[in-house]
């Protein structure tokens, strides 16, 4: 099947090892690794396809712990690069009351915020079938150069663009220049996939509907879709849109459940643009996308729950 290539940050989350505390009084953490493009990378080998992760790490005892564990999952890993002066990142997590997660970030700057132009594996990016990508990566330079010339290199190579711009506000110096930069990208990619949270945060508008939806269309999208957690997703392309209900499960940590929804579709897509234009099938991929952040939800962290194919099978026949 053909590539897909993730590019960004990959990193570790420290939560607490008990829940519903402040980080202040967390009593110790655990190691989750993660970083949503590198969940991705693993959400597309673990169901079966093919993916690389292109970022950088630092040259320390973590960041050679996260490149094995893409290479352990079976990720192409050449498309890495490691930083001799800056240490891999980290965030603290923590949990509120009202389910939303709370990021503190150690990034001063952290190495993958440091990959250069010309550090990119650019024979790796031109085999994607589809390159993948979030918004973190334009936050600051170098990368952000390294971020636009790799979706330029893919495009010219013939690769779809896939764009999750996965928000992070504490990462950014203001609101209004977290909504301008993630746009300032918006009309080259031909798939994006929001939360309800960015759609709200990207329009401005505090209604989750068609309208505000469909005011994030530009003229060359294939597919935008919009994630409503456990309410299922909507779909939206040129001919038709349309919802597809998520599946119940007994959720215990939602992170990655984004990530390994578009790794799904990644995965369906990859070998067949033209789902996209079928409204039948596409339907039935964005159920198996549902199905796998549905799994994603019932298991800490976003890595050890990321489904492989017969998890995804059998919770799709029990409904
Ligand atoms: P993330 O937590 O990784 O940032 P996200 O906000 O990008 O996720 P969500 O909308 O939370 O994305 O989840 C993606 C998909 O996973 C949803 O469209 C849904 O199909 C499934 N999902 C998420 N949460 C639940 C849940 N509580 N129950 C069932 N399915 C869920």
């Amino acid at each position: 099947s053909g590539l897909i290539v993730s590019f960004g940050e990959m990193l570790i989350d420290f939560v607490p090892t008990v829940s519903g505390v402040s980080l202040a009084e967390a009593p110790g953490f655990l190691k989750a690794p993660g970083g949503a493009p590198a969940n991705v990378a693993i959400a597309v080998t673990r169901l079966g396809g093919k993916a690389a992760f292109v970022g950088k790490l630092g040259d320390d005892e973590f960041g050679h712990m996260l490149a094995g564990i893409l290479k352990k999952n079976n990720v192409i890993a050449d498309g890495i690069n490691f930083d001799q002066g800056a240490r891999t990142a980290l965030a603290f997590v923590t949990l509120r009351s009202d389910g939303e997660r709370e990021f503190m970030f150690y990034r001063n700057p952290s190495a993958d915020m440091l990959l250069k132009p010309e550090e990119l594996n650019l024979e790796l990016i031109r085999s994607a079938k589809v390159f993948h990508y979030g918004s973190i990566s334009l936050i600051v330079e170098p990368c952000r150069s390294a971020h636009l010339k790799a979706m330029q290199v893919a495009r010219d190579a013939g690769a779809l663009l896939s764009y999750d711009p996965n928000l992070r506000l504490p990462l950014w110096p203001s609101p209004e220049e977290a909504r301008e930069q993630i746009l300032s990208i918006w009309n080259q990619a031909d798939l994006i996939k929001v939360s309800d949270v960015e759609l709200e945060f990207l329009t401005g508008s505090d209604k989750i509907d068609d309208a505000s939806a469909m005011s994030l269309w530009h003229p060359n999208l294939k597919l935008l879709l919009v994630t409503l957690g456990e309410k299922g997703c909507n779909y939206y392309t040129k001919n038709f849109r349309g919802h597809v209900d998520a599946y119940h499960v007994n959720a215990v940590d939602t992170t990655g459940a984004g990530d390994s929804f578009v790794g799904a579709l990644l995965c369906k897509l990859v070998d067949d643009h033209s789902l996209i234009e079928d409204e039948g099938r596409l339907r039935e991929v964005l159920k198996y996308a549902n199905a796998c952040g549905a799994i994603t939800t019932t298991k800490k962290g976003a890595i050890p729950a990321l489904p492989a194919h017969p998890e995804v099978l059998s919770i799709m026949n029990a409904k």
